[in-house]
């Protein structure tokens, strides 16, 4: 009875009261079965409230029990659990291996229409394209036992293949004479998957009336404040094809929600990513003491043994136990070190390898408070990027990044060893300079600002003009608090946008503050520009 209104709670989205009573099940109940069972709903319901290192942990928690677990119907959901949420966290590999595993395991219709499309859909995430057949026998399988939604999925992965190796008619003609069989299952994300892949393929193909249309059906079905991969494509589609008829003033208004919607579904995605790879290390760690103590019980017990033996062989024993014991020594080491090198990686911007925002925080607070310590001045330097929206929306997403990389390199050109250097956001870096006067901070952000305009030229330039903003102050005037002394480093990039951006501007405690051309206020460390 407490399972099932658990269940119910969770089942009425009530995520938060819903997950306590489903964790004291997990611990407490007597009944085995109902543990595992109460712990794979956990599982689920972690993952649907966005709890993605939680969900997790107590998946691996749930896998860990299933060799106990007998009850098929059971056993079948976590199998279809697992593979879902190592699909949805980008590991398709193991994605894979539970949906291939509850395939050869169930004999139970739903279970294995299910596995084919979790499997199928991992072949195709990961850049296999299944054949033709498979995606047929993935359908069949699920119209057999009639489950018309979970067909309509492994209908939609078959069109995005299609689309993908270029048979854009053919995966118009398979999602329109199923749509309505999507639209019968009354499931709006699979609905707006149906819409958003139709406005795309028909965009492809020049049907801009249609692209338009469908486009606009996936924006309106989508889930209202989740960034999905239907309402991004909706509002990429609708920008291009605003564009394309010379509709500026919409194509703005569609490119600033499709950016939004953008930056939301890969942080969504990036957060779930992220969390798996913090668990499984975890997971890794303590395996590895596990089996290292119990090598070291081995050890001693062949210690014992050893001192009952004869002398001669004595010796040669204990050279076999060294290399044990230096083996496992080794093995500790190797494990530690990889912990390390993953801890590094959390503090690091993935993309450029400078300190991401949150460690820049850290690492500039303690510099500051040294400088304030000696007396000794120091300057902080925003630098944001000009029409970087116009970059990516012209050269494309990844010219971007380069474009992102090759910024923080070129700064990092003119930095002493001291220096601070972060990613603040988006295309946003900030810089702390110790021993840094005003007049020398400004010079120093001039030569950044050269070095990034330079990008554009030479043999490896990226062929097309960049430029930067940049803000500065010091503690002359902003004091040694972060957070100040980037509100008024962030008023002074303001002014540099403001008066035609690709300049320099430093705050002097005075003037810039009243050339704030916006009136606009930017609140704390975590400023945003509307
Ligand atoms: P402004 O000169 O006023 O700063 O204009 P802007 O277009 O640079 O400013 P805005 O803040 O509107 O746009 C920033 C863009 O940066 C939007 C987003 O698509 C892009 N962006 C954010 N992070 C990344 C990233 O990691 N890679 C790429 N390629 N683009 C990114
Ligand atoms: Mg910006
Ligand atoms: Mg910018």
């Amino acid at each position: 009875m407490r399972y099932l209104e658990a269940w119910s709670i969770a089942y009425a989205g009530d995520y938060e009261n819903a997950t306590p009573l489903l964790k004291s099940l997990a611990r407490e109940s007597k009944d085995a079965t109902l543990r595992f069972r109460a712990e794979v709903t956990v599982a689920n319901v972690l993952a649907n409230g966005s709890r993605h290192e939680e969900a997790f942990v107590s998946l691996n928690r749930v896998l860990s029990m299933l060799p106990q677990v007998t009850d098929r119907g059971i056993r079948d959901q976590a199998l279809q659990s697992a593979a879902l949420l190592f699909n949805e966290a980008g590991q398709y590999e193991i994605g894979l291996t539970y949906a291939n595993r509850l395939l050869a395991e169930s004999a139970d219709g739903k279970s294995v229409c299910i596995a084919r499309h979790l499997a199928l859909q991992a072949l195709r995430r990961s850049g296999r394209t299944p054949s033709v057949e498979a995606f047929q026998a993935g359908v069949d399988a699920c119209m057999k036992v009639g489950e018309t939604l979970w067909a309509s999925l492994v209908r939609l992965d078959a069109a995005h293949a299609l689309v993908n190796s270029n048979r854009t008619n053919e995966a118009i003609d398979l999602l329109k004479t199923n749509y309505s069989d999507a639209l019968n299952t009354n499931y709006t994300r699979v609905i707006s998957e149906f819409d958003a892949l139709l406005a795309n393929a028909y965009w492809q193909i020049g049907d801009w009336i249609e692209a338009r249309k469908f486009a606009q059906r996936a924006i309106d079905g989508s889930v209202r404040k989740e960034f999905t991969r239907p309402l991004v494509e909706g509002y990429r589609l609708l920008f291009l094809l605003a564009r394309q008829r010379g509709d500026l003033r919409n194509a703005l208004d569609f490119l600033e929600k499709y950016a939004a919607a953008d930056k939301g579904h890969l942080n969504e995605a990036g957060t779930r990513a992220l969390a798996f790879h913090v668990v499984e290390q975890q997971v890794q760690a303590r395996k590895a003491e596990i089996a290292a103590l119990s090598k070291r019980n081995q050890v001693l017990q062949l210690q014992q043994t050893v001192s009952k033996t004869a002398a001669q062989t004595r010796g040669l024993l204990i050279l076999l136990l060294l290399s044990v014991l230096a083996f496992i020594a080794m093995w500790l080491y190797k494990t530690k070190r990889s912990q390390l090198h993953f801890m590094k990686l959390a503090r690091r911007d993935g993309l450029t390898g400078i300190f991401n925002r949150a460690h820049f925080g850290d690492a500039a607070e303690a510099i500051l408070a040294y400088c304030r310590k000696g007396e000794r001045e120091a300057c902080v330097v925003l630098i944001d990027l000009d029409h970087f929206k116009l970059v990516n929306d012209t050269h494309g997403h990844s010219a971007g990044d380069v474009v992102l990389k090759r910024t923080v390199q070129a700064c990092q050109a003119h930095l002493r060893s001291i220096d601070i250097i972060g990613r603040l956001g988006g295309e946003e870096f900030g810089i702390v300079l110790p021993d840094c006067d005003p007049a020398a901070g400004r010079e120093l952000a001039e030569r950044f600002r050269l070095a990034i305009a330079d990008l554009s030229n030479g043999e490896s330039g990226v062929g097309f003009p960049v430029s930067a903003s940049f803000g500065v102050t010091s503690s002359r005037w902003s004091g040694y608090n972060l957070k100040q002394l980037i509100i008024h480093a962030d008023k002074a990039l303001y002014v540099a946008k403001d008066h035609g951006r690709n300049r320099v501007e430093v705050f002097d405690g005075a003037g810039t503050e009243t050339a704030d051309p916006a009136g606009t206020q930017p609140g704390s460390f975590d400023r945003r520009r509307a």
